[in-house]
C-alpha cells in the first residue's frame, strides 16, 4: 500500500462520514431546497463568525469568486508572491476578475501591515486602483507556517483606513487555529471574505465554504453559477463537510505531532539542507541540489512513499487524516535509508 504525503487532500472518507453522507437530507440547491447545504453554510459561517457562508466544489472557486465580488476591472489585488490565489490559480485573477496583482515578499508568505501601507496605490491614472488584500493561513508554500494575530490585525487596520476589502484563504485555516489555540469567531470581525476548505486537512472528500455577509453572498452566489458552480444535490457533500466540522478539527494536532517528527528526523540526515520551521501538517525542506531532489522522490516512490517536488530542490511532505503512527515509522525508516 502507498503512502500518500503529495498532499492533504488525497484522503478518502471515513466510513463514518460516507454514513453521514449517505444519510443527508437533499433537494435541489440551485433552487435553494437543499437543508443539509443550508446547514453547512450556516454552520461555518457561525464558527467563524461571519453573517452568511456559499458552498463551492474548490477552494480556488471561493477564492476566485471573494475577488471578483471585490474588484472591478483595472483593480488590483495585493497578495504574497508564494500566494495560493497567485501561483496556483490558473492566472485566474486576470481571466475572472480582470484585475492585477500586486506582490509582497512576506516572510514564507506572511506580509505585515506596513509591507501593505507601502504597496496601496496613489490615486494617480497611471496606477492600477488597490482594492483587495488576500493573505493566506496557513501558508502552504510558507511550509504551513501561522500569521501572528496582532499581524492579521494591524493589516485589517490599513484595510479600513483605505477603504480595502480584506481576504482570506483559509484552506487550512483550521489548522492555524488548533496549532495556535485560537478563538475562530474573531476572524469574522476582520474579514470581508474568508474561503474555508473541506477537502483538505479536514477530510471531506469534496467542497470549500466562502464566508461574508448576506448580501456579498448572494452576490457571490451569482458568481458561482456564471463559474459553473451551482451544484443541484449536493446535500451528500455538504454532510460530510458538516460531519468533518463535527469530528475532525480536533484531531488535528496528530497531524501536526506527526509532521514534526518527520521533521526532526529530516534535520538529523545528512543528506537535507534545511528544514522548515513545522508549524502545522506541511513540511518542506531543501536537498543539497535539484539532482538529489529528484532522485529522493524517486526513491520514495519506490518504497510506497508519495512526496511531492516542491520548487526546484524542495521537497513537501503533507500528513493528513489517512497517515497513522505505523506510516509515519515507515516513512522515517525509508528517509534515513536514503544515501543520497
Ligand atoms: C488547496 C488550496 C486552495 C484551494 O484549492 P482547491 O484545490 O481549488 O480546493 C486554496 N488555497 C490554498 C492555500 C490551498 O492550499
Amino acid at each position: 500500500m502507498k503512502i500518500d504525503l503529495r498532499s492533504d487532500t488525497v484522503t478518502k472518507p471515513t466510513a463514518a462520514m460516507l454514513q453521514a453522507m449517505m444519510e443527508a437530507e437533499v433537494g435541489d440547491d440551485v433552487y435553494d431546497e437543499d437543508p443539509t447545504v443550508r446547514a453547512l453554510e450556516e454552520k461555518t459561517a457561525a464558527i467563524f463568525g461571519m453573517e452568511a457562508g456559499l458552498f463551492c466544489p474548490s477552494g480556488t472557486m471561493t477564492n476566485q469568486i471573494a475577488i471578483r465580488i471585490s474588484t472591478q476591472p483595472q483593480h488590483e489585488v495585493i497578495c504574497d508572491k508564494k500566494s495560493h490565489i497567485y501561483l496556483y490559480e490558473g492566472g485566474g485573477i486576470a481571466s475572472n476578475s480582470l484585475a492585477s496583482v500586486r506582490l509582497l515578499e512576506g516572510a514564507q508568505g506572511r506580509f505585515t501591515a506596513g509591507d501593505v501601507q507601502e504597496a496601496i496605490q496613489p490615486d494617480n491614472l497611471h496606477y492600477p486602483i488597490s482594492a483587495v488584500v488576500a493573505i493566506e493561513n496557513t501558508v502552504n508554500k510558507g511550509g504551513g507556517c501561522c500569521y501572528a494575530w496582532h499581524d492579521i490585525e494591524a493589516i485589517s487596520q490599513v484595510c479600513k483606513t483605505h477603504g480595502l476589502y480584506y481576504h482570506l484563504d483559509g484552506a487550512r485555516i483550521f489548522n492555524a487555529l488548533v496549532a495556535q489555540d485560537e478563538d475562530s469567531t474573531r476572524y469574522g470581525m476582520l474579514f470581508d471574505t474568508i474561503s474555508v476548505c473541506l477537502s483538505k486537512g479536514l477530510g471531506a472528500p469534496v467542497g470549500s465554504v466562502l464566508l461574508a455577509t448576506k448580501e456579498r453572498i448572494r452576490q457571490a452566489k451569482r458568481v458561482r453559477k456564471v463559474f459553473g458552480g451551482g451544484m443541484r444535490q449536493a446535500g451528500f457533500l455538504a454532510a460530510a463537510g458538516i460531519y468533518a466540522l463535527d469530528h475532525h478539527v480536533k484531531r488535528l494536532q496528530d497531524d501536526h505531532a506527526r509532521a514534526k517528527v518527520l521533521a526532526d528526523t529530516l534535520l538529523a540526515l545528512p543528506y537535507v539542507g534545511m528544514v522548515v520551521p513545522v508549524e502545522t501538517n506541511i513540511v518542506i525542506f531543501s536537498l543539497s541540489d535539484q539532482h538529489t531532489a529528484e532522485k529522493l522522490i524517486v526513491y520514495l516512490h519506490e518504497h510506497n512513499v508519495l512526496a511531492s517536488l516542491f520548487g526546484k530542490m524542495d521537497v513537501r511532505l503533507v500528513t493528513h487524516l489517512d497517515f497513522d503512527d505505523v506510516m509515519l515509522e515507515t516513512v522515517c525508516r525509508t528517509l534515513k535509508n536514503f544515501r543520497g
